[in-house]
């Protein structure tokens, strides 16, 4: 490719709204632009390193097995008001009316649409196991939509869906797909490991999530460094011990605390009650019944685990006004001492908004750290007043004990002890074992050997193709700009003849480079420009080809060329031998299959 035919709109600035330094990047070196908040343009480079990523993810998925399948961007609601999902997964949900008025879904991902195209084409356990992908475009109505391609509302995203007969099967099947992405992103040149993780709308019961390190991710990771325990802070445990029980326990005691409204305040003089010996009281509104939800004075709620724990599709902190009306009380003094709340309104609260008698009773649920605690203190649910000397399980009327709490660093590691580590990542890939939730919900079903139909056992796992694009500069950059993996960079060698005329030396010899090396399979763009050799080295540097060679008068009459390679030093080489070396630099730089 001449660089003249082509489009590379480089910047020396980033637009202000790029914040992170691979959304600036990929709009400096000419790869993306963007039409809209959250929606891109694929310019000619971008694209041929998309399409690198998206053939890495292709050849190991074909060669775990999978097959290369597409399915539609539209599908209809029904098949999600069957799987369950029209609600669960309303938010994100693009919906779309045609001209008759019907209504349509714009695909974020396609377990329905699969499931319901196994119901009626797979009917044997002959026909199993089965894992069918596609690479296309996914639409999520994402309320902030920011950095670039790495939270888009249209962005590419690989899909797979594994059928199989039984558990060992499925389970099998994810251990592939585990293994194919640990290649995929070790040949995208990505450091990303896997993580256990959290399940949110998908479902089922197990996941991992390969994260990429970066102080800009939006994911945090607890990590052990001794055994290699990693979880997503959404899901991450660790060995820390349950609150130490003190001796005897009197009664509780109601004490004033005229003004004290925070866990610190009660901490200081003249209460010097530790955070550690508090019993914090939230408010939620789950899937739209109120919770109240009892954390340890010095731990963190975690949203995350308090939806996969109680199976809430959505929650939310109460508002002040709710929980007025709810427990009679103000946020500050909230506690769930049995008799403080006799003076709640649950019933009016009931009443007025879930028009059910029967259920006015108050879930409480508690972090497990609190199990056995005694000697706590909490709100009294009265304004200035607090209750000491509680014992938990006799003083409150826990419904279930959870862990619901956010490790935090330093913590024992739930495996080996040793210290926790946490740390930001990008997500790229997740792969899920989600059992047989879709499969009995759309009816894909199996006649099994002995004659028994059976829901297929199904996996699921994605990868953020567009986002990993963008991982893969987040992690590869350097002040001048993108320093690209050669097996994604959109071209593997920039040519630089710094004369361009057709009868130049420099031209002659750097189209004769062009096409040995294009022969021999690499990927060479040629810079035709007609520009100063400053603005063409930094342009090089800043979309960031792997090898640039450079033609210039000086080395030219002593017989030599110069190779620079993206981040090492310039070498001057023998014209008869500068093909040679090209190839030995590629090859070098080639990951196996
Ligand atoms: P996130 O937690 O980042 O919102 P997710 O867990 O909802 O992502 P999945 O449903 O697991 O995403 O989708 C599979 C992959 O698709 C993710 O691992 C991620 O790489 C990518 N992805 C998801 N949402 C987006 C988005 N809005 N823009 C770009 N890539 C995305
Ligand atoms: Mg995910």
């Amino acid at each position: 490719m001449k660089w003249t035919q082509t489009l590379i709109p480089t910047l020396r600035e980033a637009p202000a709204d790029a914040e992170i330094v691979s959304h600036k990047l990929l709009l400096r070196a000419g790869l993306i632009r963007k039409l809209a908040g959250g929606v891109y343009t694929f310019l000619p480079l971008g694209l041929r390193a998309l399409r690198k990523v998206e053939q890495i993810v292709r050849e190991e998925m074909d060669r775990a097995g999978a097959v290369e399948v597409l399915m539609p961007a539209l599908q209809p609601p029904e098949i999600w008001e069957a799987s369950g999902r029209a609600e669960t997964a309303s938010n994100v949900l693009f919906k779309v009316k045609d001209s008759s008025g019907r209504q349509w879904f714009l695909s974020p991902t396609a377990e329905e649409v699969i499931t319901t195209l196994t119901a009626n084409e797979i009917n044997s356990y002959r026909q199993l196991p089965k894992n069918f992908y596609q690479i296309s475009l996914k639409f999520r109505d994402e309320i902030r939509p920011r950095f670039g391609l790495m939270r888009a509302k249209e962005f590419i995203m690989k899909d797979a869906y594994s059928f199989d007969t039984t558990d060992e099967g499925a389970m099998a099947a994810y251990k592939k797909m585990y293994d194919a992405y640990t290649r995929i992103f070790a040949r995208c040149g990505l450091k990303a490991f896997p993580v256990e993780a959290d399940t949110g709308v998908i479902g089922g019961n197990y996941s991992h999530e390969f994260m990429v390190p970066a102080e800009t991710g939006e994911n945090e990771v607890a990590f052990c460094e001794a055994c290699g325990y990693a979880a997503n802070i959404e899901k991450a445990t660790s060995g820390i011990p349950k609150t130490a029980a003190r001796e005897g326990g009197p009664a509780i005691e109601k004490f004033a605390t005229p003004g004290v409204v925070t866990i610190e305040a009660l901490s200081k003089e003249p209460y010097k009650v530790a955070a550690n010996r508090q019993i914090k009281t939230l408010v939620y509104i789950a899937d739209s019944k109120p919770i109240l939800i009892l954390i340890r004075g010095d731990d963190q709620l975690n949203e995350t685990k308090l939806l996969a724990k109680t199976g809430a599709v959505a929650a939310r902190p109460a508002t002040p006004e709710e929980i007025l009306e709810l427990l009679n009380a103000k946020p500050g003094s909230l506690g769930a001492i049995k008799t403080a709340l006799e003076t709640s309104r649950l019933d009016d609260y009931w009443k007025r908004h879930l028009k059910i008698m029967e259920t006015a009773v108050l879930r409480i649920i508690a972090d497990e750290r609190l199990r056995g605690a005694n000697g706590m203190v909490t709100g009294a649910n009265e304004d200035g007043f607090h209750f000491q000397n509680v014992s938990i399980e006799r003083d409150i009327n826990v419904s279930d004990w959870f862990d619901l709490r956010t490790v935090t660093a330093g913590e024992p590691c739930v495996k080996c002890a040793k210290p926790l580590k946490i740390r930001r990542a990008i997500e790229v890939g997740h792969v899920f074992k989600l059992g047989t939730k879709y499969s009995e919900k759309l009816n894909a079903t199996f006649l099994d050997a002995d004659g028994a139909r059976k829901p297929s056992v199904m996996g699921c796992y994605g990868i953020g193709v567009t986002r990993t694009l963008q991982a893969i500069i987040e992690q590869g950059n350097d002040k001048d700009g993108v320093i690209w993996p050669l097996s994604v960079a959109p071209y593997q060698v920039c040519i630089t003849p710094l004369a361009v005329a057709p009868e130049s030396e420099a031209m002659k010899l750097a189209e004769k480079f062009y096409a040995e090396l294009t022969a021999r399979g690499v990927d060479v763009i040629l810079d035709d420009r007609d520009e100063r050799p400053g603005v063409k080295f930094k342009d090089s540097e800043l979309v960031g080809f792997p090898i640039r060679i450079g033609l210039g008068e000086k080395s030219l009459a002593k017989g030599e060329v110069e190779i620079k390679p993206r981040t090492g030093a310039i070498q001057f080489i023998k014209i008869e031998e500068a093909v040679a070396t090209i190839l030995e630099l590629v090859k070098a730089a080639t990951l196996p299959r």
